[in-house]
C-alpha cells in the first residue's frame, strides 16, 4: 500500500481542532490541520471553562496559564425584575472532586490561543486559509481535495480525518451525514462592553424578568462585562442592529443606573440544537460543533467539543502507530453520541423554561426560580451532582465496550467507564500524600494496585502505581468507595477501563487485546475498521 501524505488530516483549527492537534502532536501522531480562515477567531464566543477541560489541560500543560489569564466564578447574584434576589455560590463547590473545583472564565479566544501556541513545542503549526472542498474515500485512505491561500487546488491522502469544522462542517456534508434538530424561535445578542451598574463585581450577575433574562459576565480588566441576552422581538430579523439598539432593553432590565462606555464586539445569532447522525462515515470522523449544537445554557458546547478531541487522540495514537486493531476507533461514537444525547436534552429543557414567553413561566423565572437555586445550592447533594453535570467530571462510559468490570467490586465502588476519582494518596511509604492526578500518565494505560502486590509479568504498555498501605490511604479510598483489594486500569484519558478485586496477569492481557484491541494490528496504517465498510 502506498505511504499517506499524513496519517490524520484535522480539519478546522477552532478549539476541538487544536485540541486534538495537540493530543496528536504530544503522541508523536504524523498529523496536519489546517482552517480556511487567516487567522485565529478574535471574538470571544465561548467563556466558561469547565472543571474537566482544565484537568486536560493540566496534562497539556497549559493550566497555569489558563488560570492566570481567566476569571475563577466564585458566585451567581440572581436579579428578579431589577431586584437582588439571591446569591448561588459557585466557588470551590467540587472542592473535594478536582483540583480545579471551579468554572474558569476565559474567553474561547484565549483558550484557542493558548493551545496555539502550545502546538508549536511538537514541531506543528495550523495551515491557515487553506479550506477543505472535496474528499473521497477509497480502501485504505482519504483523498481530501484542499484549497491553498492562492485559490489553486490540490490533493492531500490522509489515514483518517476529523472534522472538526464547526457547525456547517464541509467534512458532514461530504460525508453525506444528516444535521437533523431545530433553531429556536428566539436570537441571542452578545456583547463585550465596558459597562458600571448594579452588577455584583467579579461575579455571575443574572438578571431574570417577564420575558427573558440577561447575564453578565465579569471578564479581564476593569468594568469588563461580556452581556448575553434575548433579543427583543421588535428587533428580530433585522440586520443592521448595532449594541445601541439593545442598549434600552438591557437597561430597562438591568437597572437604569446601568452605564455602557464601550462595546467591542457585538453579534447576535441564532441558536440550534442538532446532533449528526452519525459521527463518522468509516475514515472520517465528526467532533464538536460539526456533531452537535445546542443553546448556550450551562456552557458546555466549547468543551464538549475538547473532550470529543481528547476521547479520539488516544484511540487514534494507538491505531496509526499500529499498537491496536482500528476497531479500537468504534468506541468513539459508541461513547460520544450518548453524551451529546444527553447533553442536547438537558439543554434544551433548561432553555425552555430560561425563555419560555409563557405567562406562568415567566412568573416563575422572576418569583420563584431564583430561590429555588440558592436554596438548592445550600444542599451537599444537590450541590454534587450540579457540579459533577455542569464540570463534565460525572460523564462516564460505563456502556462502552472499552469498559469492564469484574465480579466482585462492591455497590458504590468507582466501575469502568468512570473518570477515576480525584483522589491524594501517599504512594511513597514514606512520602506524603500526592495529588493522583499528577502522578497518571496520559499518554499511557494506567493501572492503580491496591491493597495487593503486582503479579510479574504486566509490563508494557502499563504505568504502573502500588498505593501502599497507609491510615491516610485507607481513609482516602474508603471516601470514594474503593475496596481493598482491588485494582483499577484507567485509559490514557483517565477513565476506568477495567476494574476488579485480584489483580490477575491474563485478565488485564485478555482486556487489552480483546476489548482495547492491542496488539491485534494487521496491517499497515490504512488497514479497513472490522465494523465498517471502506
Ligand atoms: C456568537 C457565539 C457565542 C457563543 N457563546 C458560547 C458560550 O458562551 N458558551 C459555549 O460553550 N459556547 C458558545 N458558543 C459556541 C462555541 O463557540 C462552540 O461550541 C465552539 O466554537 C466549537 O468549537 P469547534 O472547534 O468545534 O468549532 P468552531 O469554533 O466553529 O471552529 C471550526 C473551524 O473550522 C474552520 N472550517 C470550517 N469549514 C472549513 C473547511 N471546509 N476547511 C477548513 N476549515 C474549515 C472554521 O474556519 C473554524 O475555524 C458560541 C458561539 C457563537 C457563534
Amino acid at each position: 500500500m502506498e505511504r499517506v501524505d499524513t496519517d490524520v488530516l484535522i480539519v478546522g483549527a477552532g478549539p476541538t481542532g487544536l485540541m486534538l492537534a495537540n493530543q496528536l502532536g504530544r503522541r508523536g501522531v504524523r498529523a496536519q490541520i489546517i482552517d480556511r480562515h487567516a487567522g485565529p477567531a478574535r471574538e470571544t464566543r465561548a467563556l466558561g471553562v469547565q472543571t474537566r477541560t482544565l484537568e486536560i489541560y493540566a496534562q497539556l500543560g497549559i493550566v497555569e496559564r489558563a488560570l492566570e489569564l481567566g476569571r475563577r466564578a466564585t458566585g451567581a447574584n440572581m436579579w428578579a425584575e431589577g431586584r437582588w434576589a439571591a446569591r448561588v455560590p459557585l466557588g470551590d463547590i467540587g472542592r473535594e472532586l478536582s483540583p480545579y473545583p471551579f468554572v474558569l472564565i476565559l474567553g474561547q479566544d484565549d483558550n484557542e490561543r493558548l493551545m496555539g501556541d502550545r502546538l508549536r513545542d511538537w514541531g506543528m503549526a495550523v495551515q491557515w486559509r487553506t479550506e477543505l472542498v472535496g474528499l473521497a474515500q477509497e480502501p485504505g485512505q482519504v483523498t481530501a481535495t484542499l484549497k491553498d491561500p492562492g485559490g489553486a487546488l490540490r490533493r492531500l491522502t490522509a489515514a483518517w480525518v476529523a472534522g472538526c469544522d464547526g457547525a456547517r462542517s464541509a467534512v458532514r456534508e461530504l460525508s453525506g451525514i444528516g444535521f437533523p434538530g431545530e433553531p429556536y424561535e428566539h436570537v441571542f445578542f452578545v456583547a463585550d462592553t465596558r459597562a458600571t451598574g448594579s452588577m455584583v463585581p467579579d461575579e455571575l450577575n443574572v438578571y431574570l424578568w417577564r420575558e427573558g433574562f440577561h447575564l453578565f459576565f465579569p471578564m479581564r480588566g476593569a468594568d469588563h462585562w461580556r452581556v448575553v441576552g434575548i433579543l427583543p422581538p421588535a428587533l428580530r430579523g433585522r440586520d443592521d442592529l448595532t449594541f445601541n439598539d439593545v442598549i434600552p432593553s438591557v437597561r430597562s432590565e438591568a437597572g437604569s443606573g446601568l452605564v455602557f462606555q464601550e462595546c467591542t464586539w457585538f453579534s447576535t445569532y441564532r441558536i440550534y440544537h442538532r446532533r449528526a447522525a452519525r459521527f463518522r462515515d468509516r475514515r472520517a470522523f465528526l467532533l464538536g460543533d460539526a456533531a452537535h449544537i445546542h443553546s448556550p445554557v450551562g456552557a458546555q458546547g466549547m468543551n464538549t467539543g475538547l473532550q470529543d478531541a481528547y476521547n479520539l487522540a488516544w484511540k487514534l495514537a494507538l491505531v496509526t502507530s499500529r499498537r491496536a486493531a482500528p476497531a479500537l476507533l468504534d468506541s468513539y461514537e459508541a461513547e460520544r453520541i450518548p453524551v451529546a444525547e444527553r447533553l442536547l436534552r438537558t439543554t434544551d429543557r433548561a432553555f425552555a423554561l430560561i425563555v419560555s414567553d409563557d405567562w406562568l413561566a415567566g412568573l416563575f423565572r422572576t418569583r420563584i426560580l431564583a430561590r429555588i437555586l440558592a436554596f438548592a445550592m445550600e444542599r451537599e447533594t444537590i450541590r454534587k451532582l450540579a457540579f459533577l453535570t455542569i464540570s463534565q467530571t460525572g460523564i462516564r462510559y460505563r456502556a462502552s465496550p472499552l469498559s469492564e468490570t469484574l465480579a466482585g467490586l462492591p455497590r458504590g465502588a468507582p466501575r469502568a467507564g468512570d473518570r477515576v476519582p480525584w483522589l491524594r494518596l501517599k504512594l511513597e511509604p514514606t512520602g506524603s500524600a500526592e495529588d493522583l492526578f499528577q502522578k497518571l500518565a496520559d499518554t499511557r494505560f494506567n493501572l492503580i494496585v491496591i491493597g495487593q502486590s503486582p503479579p510479574p509479568g504486566l509490563g508494557e504498555p502499563l504505568h504502573t502505581l502500588i498505593v501502599p498501605e497507609d491510615p491516610g490511604n485507607d481513609r482516602e479510598l474508603a471516601g470514594v468507595g474503593i475496596p481493598k483489594p482491588s485494582f483499577y486500569l484507567l485509559r490514557p484519558d483517565g477513565h476506568i477501563g477495567l476494574a476488579g478485586v485480584r489483580l490477575e496477569v491474563a485478565a488485564v492481557a485478555r482486556y487489552l487485546q480483546e476489548r482495547v484491541h492491542l496488539g491485534s494490528e494487521r496491517g499497515e496504517p490504512g488497514v479497513d475498521t472490522a465494523s465498517s465498510a471502506d
